[in-house]
């Protein structure tokens, strides 16, 4: 997989993208990370990318020649690559996209500043928009970093253990269970004697349905469209939960 990453500020990227599970990525060649600056393709003379908007108003807009010659040093218009702009008027963010995202072979991302970027290059060559929340921030640089960290750990090989990505929140529409390491007793509270148990059949129905109360508990939107197989919904009907969520379903 490559990510191409489009920015006029290539340095706020360097730091994040070479530490920890993406460093080793990229050095295991799992994946290719490039980073264009787009001030390499300005034209005149002070190298400018941006220019005031026409119809007057405040801020700055990002020029479309700057950007359509860096997107073109990346990507031809035969390649397959997905070209992304990193916008608070794009589609929002969730785990789906970057599952839907870690399929594609090549990624664009172009980072706006300023006002964000002239409409006619985001008509011409933009073939997505993502948003990272219903928030401002003064460009796409972290925006993109998340979009390159959330898809990077589920490339193939690049987590140690597949099953931490399988179980992750967000996989089903539940959260995780509480987790717990040593010691076993911190400051007077003591783990679950269940996880002390060795038994692993108790154990995943204990995290199962901590992983039910907690999601009833902080997110029951994400219930409400969550499908159990039967084996679960014997478990839930036996811990009076199965209803609560059959309540949430039906209000749906
Ligand atoms: N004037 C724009 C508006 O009102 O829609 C906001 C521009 S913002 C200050 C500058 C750039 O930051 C945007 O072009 C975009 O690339 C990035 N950005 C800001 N908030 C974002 C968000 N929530 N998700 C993704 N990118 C964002």
């Amino acid at each position: 997989m490559i990510f191409d990453i489009l920015t006029i500020f290539p340095d706020l990227l360097e730091s994040p993208l070479n530490e920890s599970i993406i460093r080793r990525a990229r050095e295991a060649e799992k994946v290719t990370i490039r980073i264009t600056n787009i001030r390499d393709f300005a034209t005149d003379k002070h190298s400018m990318t941006d220019d005031r908007p026409f119809g007057g108003g405040e801020g700055m807009v990002m020029k479309p020649e700057p950007l359509t010659a860096a997107l073109d040093s990346v990507a031809s218009e035969k390649s397959k690559a997905r070209v992304v702009l990193l916008s608070p008027q794009g589609r929002q963010y969730n785990q789906k996209i970057v599952e839907e995202f870690s399929h594609e072979e090549h990624l664009v991302l172009i980072c706006g500043r300023y006002e964000g970027v002239d409409e006619r290059f985001r008509a011409k060559s933009i073939d997505d928009e993502i948003s990272i929340g219903d928030y401002i921030l003064t460009g796409g640089e972290l925006a993109a970093m998340i979009l390159v960290d959330s898809v990077t750990r589920l490339l193939p090989g690049v987590l140690g253990c597949t099953d931490s990505a399988e179980k992750d929140t967000f996989s089903r529409q539940l959260l995780k269970h509480p987790q717990y390491t040593r010691p076993r007793n911190f400051e007077g509270e003591e783990v679950p004697e269940v996880l002390l148990s060795g038994d692993h059949k108790r154990i995943e129905e204990y995290r199962f349905l901590e992983s039910v109360t907690r999601t009833l508990d902080r997110r029951p939107d994400l219930l409400a469209q969550e499908w159990f197989n039967k084996q679960e919904v014997t478990l839930l009907k036996k811990n009076k939960l199965y209803h609560k969520i059959r309540a949430l379903q039906e209000e749906q």
